[in-house]
């Protein structure tokens, strides 16, 4: 263990820096993830010390553009955002909209 410890210890844990968006398509209702790189997608704002994001995403039922334009403060928390041709939804709402239907009652 103190092995393995030295060898993968602290620093050298992967860590995913993406920030993730859940929308839902205004027309077909879709549910969909989208990952952001904090690296490439997004922008200064040097007036506000934060960052900037304009991403476009498509379902992969009706294929609709959806275009999103969000702002960060300079932790990453979104401060702004808003969306044409769709909706922002939860995280929790997203996971539920992929789960199956639940069986039917047997009762
Ligand atoms: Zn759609």
């Amino acid at each position: 263990m103190g092995f393995l410890n030295k060898l993968f210890g602290g620093a050298s844990t992967p860590k995913d820096d993406g920030i993730y968006l859940y929308v839902r398509c205004g027309n077909c209702g879709r549910s969909l993830k989208v990952r952001v790189n904090r690296q490439n997608d997004l922008l200064p704002d040097w007036d506000s010390g934060g960052y900037t994001l304009v991403k476009e995403m498509m379902d992969d039922k009706c294929f609709r553009l959806m275009r999103a334009e969000l702002a960060f403060d300079a932790k990453y928390n979104i401060t702004a955002q808003s969306i044409e041709g769709g909706e922002f939804i939860t995280r929790e709402a997203y996971d539920a909209s992929r789960q199956p239907p639940p069986p039917a009652a047997t009762e």
